[in-house]
């Protein structure tokens, strides 16, 4: 009767075949499969059940196996951060374009190119927008409305602006004055108080 002793890799559990299986053993003799062993490694260098360090002849045959890996492992982090880094300075950039832009449009409002105005921001006006520069963007349309005298138009696109964004007192402000000026005293007054 032949009498095998199965022994389980102490890593997954499963038994290792002798004389098929490439195994590695601790200096207290508990025994991993060799590719079980390669990728626990990665974390320690000690055995998994009696926290001995394996010996130096075992982890050199690792040695390229792990450099590899952290060498993956840095140039992925590596990577993260570029983008990370390269999202961050693309935000800013488009925030820096959209002050340079209420910039423009603001001169042009004081100088009553209130058409050209417009179209700037008709322009500038589409679904890439984020959520705060869409409102400011219907914001200017609302007052460029007022100042030139399309009340009505100015009270639908404002009503629309402070329906979104409750806080928003420059919008009640020219809301205000848009319902003044339609001899919509009780309106404007409730837009007014909410200017604060
Ligand atoms: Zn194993
Ligand atoms: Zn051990």
């Amino acid at each position: 009767m032949v009498c095998y002793l199965l022994v389980n890799c102490i890593i997954c559990h499963m038994g290792i075949i002798e004389g098929v299986d490439k195994e590695q053993t601790c200096p207290n003799g508990h025994q991993v499969h060799h590719d079980c062993l390669k990728d626990w490694l990665i974390h320690s260098q000690n055995c998994p059940l009696c926290n001995e360090t394996y010996s130096s002849s075992i982890l050199v045959q690792f040695k390229n196996y792990i450099q590899q890996k952290e060498d993956e492992k840095l140039f992925a982090l590596q990577n993260a951060m570029r983008l990370e880094e390269l999202e961050k300075l693309k935000k800013l950039a488009e925030k820096m374009a959209f002050l340079k832009f209420e910039e423009s449009i603001n001169v042009l409002i004081k100088e009553k190119e209130y058409e050209y105005a417009l179209s700037r921001l008709d322009f500038h006006d589409n679904e890439n927008q984020s959520p705060e520069r869409s409102l400011k963007i219907l914001f200017l349309k609302g007052k460029i409305n007022y100042m030139r005298g399309r009340f009505d138009l100015a009270i639908n696109q404002l009503f629309k602006l402070v329906k979104e964004k409750y806080d928003y007192p420059e919008g009640f402000l020219y809301l205000g004055k848009a319902y003044e000026a339609l001899g919509l005293k009780d309106k404007a007054k409730w837009a007014y108080e909410r200017v604060k």
